[in-house]
């Protein structure tokens, strides 16, 4: 069984300590293919000493993230940019607006995200979407921006049923990860409304560690138990989930 961890951030310093046991127990888990997002110029060089250990698993994309859009984000973007031209990455990532952290910057992350997107269009790769508290914002965005080469991923989806299909509807997949196994996380009281085709899994590591864990770091060996949880929703075994859902990846991401 191969599983895809759509979203983790495994450079974190959260895992300075056992780095190399914690990606061993994902490879025990048959998680063999790591996307991993951007934040800010801060973490670009760990991001690539992170592809340099493992050349055949990780996966890197370049953006800059909506709660590092700051009074310097014009500087940001030109890394960004920089970094597009020196070389080539998976994905614009991770782009978008969160509005749960600060709301002053609204306006500056609408411009960042917008110019991330036409990146996306210009190189023709996904994009990989941060929504937080802001599902209006970005669908008014997508609206304005949608076309044939505009496509990706809504990572850590956690919107209502209606929100996931006008999410699709913008040629989005909806990233999947531990929420879904959260008693109050609603969205497995629908999502097999959803057809399997549109989800990708994900952890989004250090960050919202499935149950039992939750509260406690994440590491991309859990992400076995967001794929057992789809199985139960959807009635199919953890294989075909883990199949399904890794197509969809290579779909998206074109690797
Ligand atoms: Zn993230």
């Amino acid at each position: 069984m191969m599983l895809t961890d759509t979203h983790t951030h495994l450079y974190s310093d959260a895992f300075e300590e056992d780095r190399e046991a914690m990606m061993q127990r994902a490879f025990d888990q048959g998680i063999r293919r790591f996307f991993i997002p951007a934040i800010d110029s801060g973490y670009t060089q760990s991001m690539y000493d992170l592809e340099k250990a493992y050349p055949e698993n990780v996966f890197l994309m370049m953006g800059l993230h909506p709660t590092s859009v700051k009074e310097n984000y014009k500087e940001e973007l030109l890394h960004v940019e920089a970094e597009f031209k020196k070389r080539s990455f998976y994905a614009v990532g991770e782009i978008g607006i969160d509005l749960y952290w600060d709301t002053s910057t609204l306006e500056i992350q609408k411009k960042a995200f917008r110019s991330q997107i036409q990146l996306a269009k210009k190189y023709k790769l996904p994009i990989v979407i941060h929504c937080r508290e802001a599902f209006d914002e970005i669908f008014d965005v997508l609206e304005t921006e949608k076309d044939d080469d505009l496509f990706g991923i809504f990572h850590c989806f956690t919107g209502t049923l209606e929100q996931a299909k006008r999410a699709i509807s913008f040629q989005m997949k909806l990233g999947i990860g531990g929420v879904v196994t959260f008693k109050n996380g609603k969205i497995d009281t629908f999502l097999n409304q959803i057809d399997l085709k549109h989800i990708v899994l994900e952890t989004d590591s250090p960050y919202l560690s499935p149950v039992p864990y939750r509260g406690k770091r994440n590491e991309s060996s859990y992400l076995s138990l967001v794929c057992k949880k789809l199985s139960q929703i959807y009635g199919l075994s953890e294989e075909e989930i883990a199949k399904i859902t890794t197509k969809n990846s290579t779909e998206v991401f074109g690797v």
